[in-house]
């Protein structure tokens, strides 16, 4: 049988936030205000851009009201932040202009939420509700995203049942989105395919997106793997920059660069051009001072000297 692909794919970068985060060093303002204004102008159309955590926990975001501010976005390109309580939707909420989507987090596992929030999954479920219900007044769209969903490092295998029950709660709350993150790079394409498929039947009204983490090099294969089950939708990091701040060395979510390449040599419609995305992540290793990790970045777009 041949397997089913969308004719286009949405695809959310997520460098700005989940790749600033995990560097070592605090990048400078400019900078990331650079690489934003670019990354929007790459034909990208939702673009996460920082997070509102308290900036002790997360010193690399502590600018995140400043980089709102100082960015230049096009209309037509949807901004999300991380919010991770009350306390920063309030703070979304201080620069509501600038934002149209918030996004909320917890783990399908009990240890690596304890680890990452110091709650119980349960105590997060309700805490984020209030944070949903509270974006959704006031007119913003929100995305939840399910950490460790497709394995945990600390507990191991995942049951199904239980993100679908946590994705369930989530929607309950008024979230439109479902994001789930392969957050350690644990998942293989024949489990993305199944737990995706379970998900799709349990929430056909929810946009289901994929956040893939390239740890083992199978990010691309569990694409590929996602869209067999129907989702057209992912997020990911320019420059394969990213992480995860618990356990250490959990790092790389899959390239934009290199999931676009994919796609467009597919025939599958992602709006981002592509030389100009490279030129964001060849920027950023400027930046940075360093080679960043995407083969797409290496290589160049495919020439078939047409
Ligand atoms: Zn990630």
């Amino acid at each position: 049988m041949t397997p089913f692909f969308p004719q286009s794919v949405s695809i959310r970068e997520v460098g700005p936030r989940d790749g600033f985060q995990n560097e070592p060093e605090v990048i400078a303002t400019e900078h990331k205000i650079e690489l934003i204004d670019s990354l929007a102008r790459t034909g990208i159309r939702r673009l996460e851009v920082t997070s509102l955590v308290r900036p002790d926990r997360i010193p690399q975001l502590a600018d995140a009201e400043r980089v709102l501010e100082l960015m230049d976005v096009p209309d037509g390109v949807s901004v999300s932040v991380l919010v991770a309580n009350e306390r920063g939707l309030e703070r979304a909420l201080c620069h509501r202009a600038q934002i149209d989507q918030i996004t909320v987090f917890l783990s399908a596992s009990e240890t690596h939420n304890a680890r990452n929030v110091n709650r119980t999954v349960a105590e997060s479920l309700a805490a984020l509700q209030r944070v949903i219900e509270g974006a959704r007044a006031a007119g913003l769209r929100c995305e939840g995203v399910i950490s460790t969903a497709f394995g945990c490092p600390y507990e191991g295998r995942v049951e199904f049942t239980a993100v679908a029950e946590i994705a369930l709660a989530l929607a309950a709350a008024g979230a439109q989105e479902i994001a789930l993150g392969d957050t350690t790079g644990m998942a293989n394409p024949v489990q993305v395919l199944a737990l995706l498929e379970h998900a799709r039947d349990r929430l056909p009204e929810i946009q289901l997106t994929a956040h893939f983490h390239n740890t083992r090099g199978q990010g691309l294969a569990n694409v590929l793997a996602a869209m067999g089950a129907g989702v057209d939708s992912f997020e990911s990091s320019f420059g394969e920059l990213g992480g995860c701040p618990v356990p250490a060395g959990a790092t790389g979510n899959i390239a934009t660069e290199d999931l676009v390449s994919m796609l467009s040599e597919m025939g599958i419609e992602t709006g981002i051009d592509l030389p100009a995305l490279i030129a964001c992540s060849r920027h950023a290793q400027e930046i940075l001072g360093r080679e960043l990790g995407s083969h797409t970045l290496v290589a160049g777009p495919v020439d078939w000297r047409q």
